[in-house]
């Protein structure tokens, strides 16, 4: 029998994990499917819309025609803290293009009831410290980081000169002049020295694709695009009025869901929740940020709270922990795991030992989470459904207060489909377990697609020296170096999670690396007059096979359960490892290794020339 210590941690007996591991197999198999991402369409026909920009009005603009530095494509954090490294660098002709009506990226687009971001503020907001902004709780709500990112874009002057509601078509390399050429479907043509993008890890709204999806005749909209005009309230969580007379689905329980169900529950006459997987959801404890207490922290605080945070997320060890939270906690009960059973047992270090530490935490972790679920919702038939069956790193986490309380509401009905999913949609409804289930409106919690071919996700071609496209030198998989230069393509850089931190819980701290390398790059190359930058083959090379050397991941883990972060249970291939891979030792040693890289003033791997040498060598 398990039982339970002091601080509430349950200690599960060995018969309890081979039964829990057989558990996992069961549920894992019953959602494994030959079509893998196949299974999701992409937002066209019928729902083309999906992807439009509901918050403004597309305004005519003749095409710019213009020269500048540089040129980033993408209005989201990646491209705030590119152009906040970019001014202090002291390159001041900075140029963002960005598809929405205003910077923010994923925050500009999500604006779902209940959004907010499950890492806490004091890292997850990036520099803080540089714009002075005071986070008011330890989990903020989308609007409030909005605002932060508006608040980077106005304090570094970013606004100026960036095209918005502007989609690029074309990256094309100018080899006699050294420019990149950009061309956009508003028309325009802008000359860039140099070029970086962050278009987004997940950013491109998936649909299920459930027979009958396009013939639903009532109201369906994805959640990445809230529809306020038609369910009444704002992102700032005004009551949703129109909701009160309609019966509305939701398609999907990740973490998305887990956010705007208490909300539609809230306001909904009936709320139908269909569901294939349940996500693990933790303790939120979230609480206002004390001012003084904040008004205390000495200069460069965030750098250690981000490098603390990082360290202990990611199995590392630390003499404190700054952040406290559900993240931080399961890599430290791995750690303390670790710490005794070397010292009381005399254990040598090795992989099966930390991989049994891991192993066990996660067994004790989860089942605390299953008896959550148990101590807050009511109908023990509900909350037997509404537990998961898997580890938990197999699925992205999620925390929250609110959600499992939902399913007390008289008008919330949990839909389970045992891990099979919505049946079909016809006109009237939706069929689950053989039901069907009349609706007015239907929301789409679908998610986004991951780690799909980079330009598929971006929507436009780069093509390099000699016309070779980005595509054509990714077809076996991404090539980088460090995950932002690519061979071929010079002064171009790439501000993705592969081949760099990877998929961390905390996404802007890899952007704020990404974009302080970047910045250094190019004033080296202004500084020394340099005007081509771009990786040399063998450092190309080099890097690869670095991040082929990696361990496996929870990404590409064939023990879990599908979803985004296991390739949907498919194995990964060669390309995909490639694609998804990341520095064999972590996103702590990559940030260390990359800063000291930045610091050395050496830029190894990099060839800078003049534009005479580059021409000399493409001819
Ligand atoms: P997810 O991909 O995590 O979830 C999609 C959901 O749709 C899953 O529950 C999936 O079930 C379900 N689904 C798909 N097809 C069907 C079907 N045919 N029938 C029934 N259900 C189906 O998307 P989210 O938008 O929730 O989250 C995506 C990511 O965005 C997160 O993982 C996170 O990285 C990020 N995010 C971050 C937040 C933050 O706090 N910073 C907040 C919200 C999102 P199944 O699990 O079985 O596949």
């Amino acid at each position: 029998m398990s039982t339970t210590t002091p601080d509430g941690h349950v200690h599960l007996t060995q018969a309890e994990r081979d039964a829990l591991r057989a558990r996992y197999r069961i549920e894992r198999d019953k959602r494994l499917r030959p079509d893998g991402n196949d299974q999701y369409l992409e937002p066209k026909g019928r729902f083309a819309h999906f992807v439009e920009d509901p918050y403004v009005q597309r305004v005519e603009r003749p095409p710019v025609v213009s020269e500048v530095t540089v040129a980033f494509i993408g209005g989201g954090f990646a491209g705030l803290c590119t152009g906040a490294r970019m001014k202090q660098a002291g390159i001041a002709d900075f140029h963002v293009i960005e598809g929405g009506g205003d910077f923010g990226g994923v925050w500009y687009w999500n604006r779902y009831p209940g959004a907010m971001c499950d890492t806490a503020a004091m890292v997850y907001l990036p520099l803080v410290e540089e714009v002075g902004t005071r986070p008011t709780m330890k989990y903020v709500f989308a609007p409030e980081i909005w605002r932060h990112a508006l608040r980077i874009a106005e304090v570094f002057g970013l606004r100026d000169r960036a095209l918005f509601s502007t989609n690029v078509t074309l990256l094309e390399w100018d080899d006699a002049d050294s420019r990149w050429v950009i061309h956009t479907d508003r028309g325009d043509r802008i000359r860039a020295r140099f070029v970086a993008m962050g278009t987004g890890p997940l950013h491109k709204p998936k649909l299920p694709g459930i027979p009958g999806i396009e013939s639903f005749g009532g109201h369906a909209f994805h959640t990445s695009r809230w529809d306020y005009a038609w369910t009444g309230g704002d992102p700032a969580g005004a009551p949703m009025t129109k909701l009160a007379d309609k019966r509305i689905g939701i398609i999907g329980t990740g973490a998305t869901a887990v956010q705007c169900i208490p909300p539609l529950g809230r306001d909904a006459k009936e709320l139908y929740v269909f569901q294939r997987t349940p996500s693990s959801i933790d303790v939120r404890n979230n609480h206002p940020i004390d001012p003084a207490w904040f008004e205390s922290l000495e200069s460069g605080w965030q750098k250690k709270w981000l490098m603390n945070f990082a360290t202990l997320q990611t199995g590392g060890f630390a003499d404190e922990d700054l952040v406290k939270d559900g993240w931080t906690d399961i890599a430290i009960r791995v750690r303390d795991r670790i710490v005794k059973d070397l010292g009381e047992n005399g254990n040598l270090l090795d992989m099966a030992l930390v991989q049994k530490a891991f192993e066990d935490s996660d067994d004790e972790k989860m089942t605390e989470i299953r008896a959550r679920v148990d101590a807050i919702v009511k109908d023990p038939a509900t909350a037997e459904k509404l537990k998961p069956w898997y580890r938990q790193l197999c699925k992205r986490p999620c925390f929250h207060d609110e959600y499992l309380q939902t399913f007390n509401r008289p008008n919330v009905h949990l839909v389970d489909t045992d891990g099979k999913g919505v049946e079909r949609i016809d006109e009237a409804g939706v069929w689950a377990n053989g039901k069907h289930v009349d609706l007015d409106g239907l929301v789409f919690a679908s998610g986004f697609e991951f780690a799909t071919d980079f330009t598929r996700r971006c929507g436009f071609e780069t093509r390099g020296i000699g016309g070779e496209t980005l595509s054509e030198h990714w077809k076996d998989g991404m090539r980088s170096v460090h995950g932002i230069h690519v061979h071929g393509f010079p002064n171009l850089f790439i501000v993705s999670l592969s081949q760099g931190g990877g998929l961390i819980s905390n996404i802007t701290q890899n952007l704020v690396e990404a974009g302080t390398t970047i910045a250094e790059v190019v004033r080296h190359a202004v500084e020394t007059g340099r005007e081509r930058v771009e990786p040399t083959a063998e450092a190309e090379e080099r890097w690869v096979e670095l991040i082929r050397s990696a361990p496996d991941t929870f990404l590409g883990n064939p023990e879990c359960t599908p979803g985004y972060y296991n390739n949907e249970g498919k194995p990964l291939t060669p390309r995909d490892r490639l694609n998804v891979g990341r520095h064999p030792l972590g996103p702590v040693a990559y940030f260390q290794y990359i800063d000291d890289w930045r610091r050395s003033g050496r830029f190894e791997g990099l060839e800078f020339r003049r534009a005479a040498e580059s021409v000399a060598r493409a001819g």
